[in-house]
């Protein structure tokens, strides 16, 4: 079993240099993480690099859905449907903790997307090709039911409407639990390490990376057979790197979502609706909040330094006033957002809507194996394809024969309750197990779906008594650093919690004892205390909406 404390950062850093490896992995988003549990599962010897924090990039931007991608029925994309529905319900039982089974209402309205007769066909098409179980088929709902669901969806040309499942998750801890789930079985993994080079032999195949641990500036060199470049909106930097970016290039485009809290905009029920220039946006509940999202716009800039913008929100908002007239919501009614590119295979003279979400594999003349574009959803797909070509390679040039992937019944880190049906059982146990250590049934219940079975680890964290910060934050923070590599406070409250998108207030309430407390733990000189801290507080503006870039 391989370390995953942020404590231990320098026994890792040893490990990587000292050994060499089958697969190095660039990249710590879904498509990195997931890659690396199928190529450990596989008895390959891997590592993993990510440049920041695990899923910083696209994966902790995204919708959160864990979806077939309806839409992409207009596009006739059967194939793409057919496997991405599938995966759902497999990346569910994998792990139900961080994957809840939705219910969407597609409302109809005279002139929109859909009609009665094709949501209806469409749906059952989806349900068809997904394989959706009966008690999870497709419904149609009378305009009554509808407003039954949404008392303040737009009546004005209401027909009914479709009412069908999808599966809503949390990318980042999604991400997170799969790259636990790899450095359990053996995998090497470091968030804050950059591939700035590639080493080659003198034949011109890649067999290593210069990497750059951007904490303290040191460099080393990764020794590996094979490397794949899983950095999804910055693979092509990396095949520029490599001398490779020729042919087909990525096109970026934009994607943000806003946040309100249940007062304002009351939802009880997820909906996909149009939007007034024939888009689809979602309006998703979570705990206490609703949000809605997203938008689709060719992006140039930099996709680490991706917020929303004034541009952006009012979209969004000119969106839900489209769908929700009687809502009273504004521009200052948002309490939190977040945007993220997709990173797509240009596709001549199209717009970025109509672009395809597939995933394709390049490889390098020096070896070097890009994954390009794709979907949260069918990470563990891609990341079978990926280790069949690895290990395809490796048996060619090593003889060395490597066994089928095993990741379609394999529970990610805290996944393992026994399948989706215990879940319910398993949360109950554990609210039992949080009241007696002192906690509330509802934190017990929150912490059980945040962690699944790892909970227990979190609660013999619990300090006796509250400190600054409540009992249980300050236990979260504690296994946040020991086990899943929590070095800096955004890692934590973005990443690791999702409260900064969430839960705005609790992060203003608690930042500056997370702040002395990790400063204590990982002895920061003033500088670097107040470096994070106004690291922090610039999510925070840019979150809320108060940032002067944010024009
Ligand atoms: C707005 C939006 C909504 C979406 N909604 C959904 C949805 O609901 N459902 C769904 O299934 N999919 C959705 N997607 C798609 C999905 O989010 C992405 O396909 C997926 O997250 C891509 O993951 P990735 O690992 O390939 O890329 P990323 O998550 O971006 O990971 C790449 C990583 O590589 C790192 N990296 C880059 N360069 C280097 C380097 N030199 N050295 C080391 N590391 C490096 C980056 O820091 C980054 O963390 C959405 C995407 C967007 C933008």
């Amino acid at each position: 079993m391989g370390e995953f404390s942020s404590l231990k950062r320098n026994d890792i850093l040893n490990k990587m240099e000292q050994n060499e490896f089958d697969i190095l992995i660039i990249g710590g988003g879904i498509t990195g993480a997931g890659i690396a549990l199928d190529a450990t599962t596989r008895a390959m010897k891997v590592a993993l690099v990510e440049m920041c924090d695990f899923a910083s990039g696209t994966s902790s931007r995204s919708t959160k859905l864990v979806h077939g991608g309806l839409r992409y029925l207009k596009q006739f994309e059967i194939k793409e449907v057919a496997d991405l529905g599938k995966e759902r319900a497999i990346v569910y039982e994998n792990g139900p903790h961080v994957t809840t089974p939705e219910w969407m209402l597609l409302p109809f309205h005279t002139g929109g997307t859909f009609g009665k007769f094709t949501t209806s066909i469409g749906l059952k098409v989806y349900d068809y090709l997904a394989g959706v179980k009966k008690s999870e088929r497709r419904k149609m709902l009378s305009v009554s039911e509808t407003l039954e669901r949404v008392p303040f969806i737009k009546k004005t040309g209401l027909k009914g409407s479709g009412f069908y499942v999808e599966y809503r998750t949390d990318d980042a801890r999604l991400t997170i639990e799969v790259m636990k789930a790899a450095v359990e079985k053996g995998a090497t993994a470091l968030n804050y390490m950059k591939v700035e080079n590639f080493c080659y032999d003198e034949h011109g195949n890649a067999i290593g990376a210069e990497a750059t641990d951007t904490l303290t500036g040191e460099s080393i060199k990764i020794r590996a057979k094979k490397i794949v470049n899983a950095t999804g909106p910055w693979v092509d930097q990396l095949r520029e790197i490599d001398g490779s970016k020729s042919g087909k290039h990525l096109r970026l485009s934009k994607g943000v979502h806003i946040v309100f809290d249940e007062s304002v905009f009351p939802l009880h029920q997820a909906v996909y609706f149009d939007t007034a220039d024939g888009r689809m946006v979602f309006a998703i509940p979570r705990s206490g909040k609703t949000y809605v999202g997203t938008t689709d716009t060719f992006y140039d800039g930099d996709p680490a330094e991706m917020y929303a913008t004034k541009a952006d929100r009012d979209y969004i908002l000119k969106a839900i006033l489209y769908m929700f007239p009687e809502l009273n919501v504004s521009e200052a009614n948002i309490e939190s957002s977040w945007a993220g590119v997709r990173p797509l295979i240009h596709e001549e003279g199209k717009a970025p809507s109509e672009i395809s979400r597939k995933d394709e594999i390049w490889e390098s003349k020096s070896g070097l194996i890009t994954i390009a574009g794709g979907k949260l959803t069918g990470y563990r797909k891609m990341a079978e394809t990926v280790v069949n070509l690895v290990a395809k390679k490796l048996s060619d040039s090593d003889n060395h024969h490597f066994g089928k992937s095993i990741t379609r019944k394999l529970p990610i880190s805290g996944g393992d309750i026994g399948g989706s049906h215990n879940l319910e059982a398993f949360l109950q146990n554990k609210q039992k197990l949080a009241e007696s250590v002192g906690l509330s049934q509802e934190e017990g219940r929150r912490l059980a779906k945040l962690y699944g079975t790892n909970i227990d680890k979190v609660l013999e964290l619990l300090p006796e008594e509250n400190r600054s910060i409540p009992r249980a934050v300050y236990a979260q923070l504690l296994y946040g650093i020991q086990h899943e590599m929590v070095v800096k406070p955004v890692d934590f409250f973005i990443r690791r919690t999702g409260e900064l998108l969430f839960d705005i207030d609790a992060v203003e309430m608690w930042k500056r004892d997370v702040l002395t407390f990790m400063s204590e733990i990982f002895q920061w000189t003033e500088i670097e205390k107040q470096q994070l801290e106004a690291e922090l507080n610039e999510e925070l503006a840019q979150a809320a909406g108060r940032a002067a870039v944010t024009v």
